[in-house]
């Protein structure tokens, strides 16, 4: 007999199974029995959250016989489900089948009753990857969908799927398994599966799962399968080539005690050793952050990582403030991975960094207070003074500016001028009547939760909240696609920069000191250059223009 993955073995077929998500669940439970059903279902949320599980077992709630107790598991629509072979639900994963093709087959067959069930469900995933063709053509059937037929997309990025069909959908966000939910579930099926375990090994699963409840179940299934009857600590170490917590504590120690040469050694152990850097660094970020969740709340209960024994260890004789420094430090290093090919030396400078931002630390406490070891006594109050001193260290230090070129923001903020600002923002104010605009809709979303920043004549400068989000804006504007919203919302063609809120407060330091020091570059000049026909064309529509020779 072949093996039955643990995932497809212990997969939820009732809403009363789901590991988390109680309100989804209870809100999709009153929908049915309330037979108050919308068209069109947007699940968005982390991958193995649930969405697809519970996506089916919806499916099979709406069409099972049994109107007083649905799901009933035993009419002929809940067992064809419970196969996997009922005809009127069908999955797409958008992922593979991004063709318009694939869609227009889709929407060819929508107008077909249901062969067997009450209504035909397509349950699309990954939908943000459709291409635009496709979207579009789905966009029509969404907007007037036969009685019989619902959608119901997931994904795992909702800010990519085009906000027209966001917006003809009940949105539902799917949020990570807690640790808590996840280890129960473990429990539950490892008692099933009579297999015996250390406590903390399914801690260290839970962990490596990240929310997941689906990638819980496939680490499960790879440590049984390396240690069979009994799981212990050691396998999971051996099998995922992470560290043990005292592994990762002595690594801090290290740092701290400014032994260079002998954390240089480790690190380049570790890489030999294929343990996954990107993960320890979040997991000594974690670390870190419960060192300091307990300096302020002595309670040892409110840790998922550290123990009451390993939380003094690990804040390695280090006050508050420096270690809110070191996570800091380690934080930004682990944003620089996504650009890195060599992450372990990108860990080795985050490390070193760390040592040296201590000496600076130590050197301005000695001359401040005229003592090194004395340990600070936290308050709140505290921790709101030393957040910005640390941003200031941060940012001066290094160009954190990614999208684009700092010096040449500098120049932007250079050549800006109040007065333009002035206007801009209020004509900015109109952005959300283009939310649901057919043409516009993707070009306001993009900036929805922006700041104005800096205007100049033919330009904006804006600050975002995520770096996705900047560059994005920044493609779009770079491919000459932003400057005809612009022309709609600011009556005027201006090119759009976007930096993050992060680079904002660095941006602006920097252009105080280096305005004091004179240094700063000379004013941006920015052309603009577009088809005025072409504009004329995008705004009115080419059939509604006539051109003269
Ligand atoms: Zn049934």
């Amino acid at each position: 007999m072949s093996y039955i993955t643990l995932y497809r073995k212990y997969r939820p077929a009732r809403f009363e199974d789901v590991v988390g998500q109680e309100h989804i669940v209870k809100t999709l439970q009153n929908a049915v029995k309330q037979n108050r059903i919308a068209h069109a279902y947007l699940f968005c949320g982390p991958r193995g959250t649930g969405k697809t599980t519970i996506s089916k077992i919806f499916a099979k709630m709406i069409n099972c016989e049994d109107e007083k107790h649905r799901p009933c598991d035993q009419c002929e629509n809940c067992l064809a489900v419970q196969q996997g072979n009922h005809p009127d639900i069908i999955e797409i994963d958008a992922a593979s089948n991004n063709g318009v093709n694939e869609v227009r087959d889709l929407i060819e067959k929508v107008k077909y009753a249901p062969l067997k069930g009450k209504y035909k469900v397509y349950i699309i995933d990954e939908v943000h990857m459709m291409s635009a063709g496709a979207f579009n053509a789905l966009l029509k059937t969404i907007e007037e969908p036969p009685a019989h037929v619902i959608f119901i997309f997931a994904t795992t990025e909702p800010q990519k799927v085009l906000p027209t069909i966001v917006s003809r959908c009940q949105r539902y966000d799917f949020t990570k398994v807690s640790i808590k939910d996840m280890t129960k579930r473990i429990r539950d099926v490892l008692l099933q599966e009579n297999i015996q375990y250390e406590e903390e090994a399914i801690r260290l699963v839970c962990q490596l799962a990240d929310g997941g409840m689906r990638d819980a179940l496939s680490i499960l299934d790879q440590v049984i399968a390396y240690s069979q009857n009994q799981i212990t600590v050691e396998d999971v170490h051996a099998i995922y080539g992470i560290l043990s917590v005292e592994e990762k504590i002595n690594l801090l120690k290290l740092v701290a005690d400014h032994k260079a040469t002998e954390c240089m050694e480790t690190v380049h152990r570790l890489v030999e050793k294929g343990i996954d850097i990107r993960r320890t660094t979040s997991d000594l970020i974690e670390i870190l952050k419960e060192t300091v969740i307990h300096d302020y709340s002595k309670d040892v209960h409110l840790l998922s990582v550290l123990n009451e024994e390993e939380v003094y260890e690990a804040k390695v004789s280090k006050t508050t403030k420096e270690r809110l420094q070191m996570i800091d430090e380690l934080m930004n290093t682990y944003e620089k991975y996504r650009f890195a090919s060599n992450v372990g030396s990108y860990f080795e400078v985050c490390l070193l960094n760390m040592m040296s931002m201590e000496e600076q630390s130590n050197v301005s406490r000695e001359t401040i207070q005229g003592n090194t070891h004395e340990s600070v006594q936290p308050v709140i109050q505290e921790q709101e003074k030393i957040k910005p001193e640390t941003e200031v260290i941060k940012e001066t230090s290094k160009n954190t500016v990614k999208g684009l070129d700092k010096e040449f923001v500098l120049s932007l903020l250079v050549g800006a001028q109040k007065a333009y600002r002035n206007e801009d923002e209020i004509k900015m104010k109109q952005l959300s009547n283009y939310y649901l605009n057919p043409n516009w809709a993707r070009f306001a979303n993009l900036l929805r939760d922006h700041i104005l920043v800096a205007s100049g004549e033919d330009y904006i400068v804006v600050a975002v909240n995520n770096q996705a989000v900047a560059n994005e804006i920044n493609e779009q504007d770079a491919q000459g696609a932003m400057i005809d919203f612009m022309y709609v919302l600011l009556l005027k063609k201006k090119k759009v920069f976007a930096i993050t809120e992060d680079e904002q407060r660095s941006l602006i330091q920097e252009f105080k000191k280096r305005h004091q020091e004179g240094t700063l570059p000379p004013a941006a000049s920015v052309q603009v250059e577009i088809d005025q026909l072409e504009l004329v064309k995008n705004l009115f529509g080419e059939e509604n223009i006539e051109i003269e020779e």
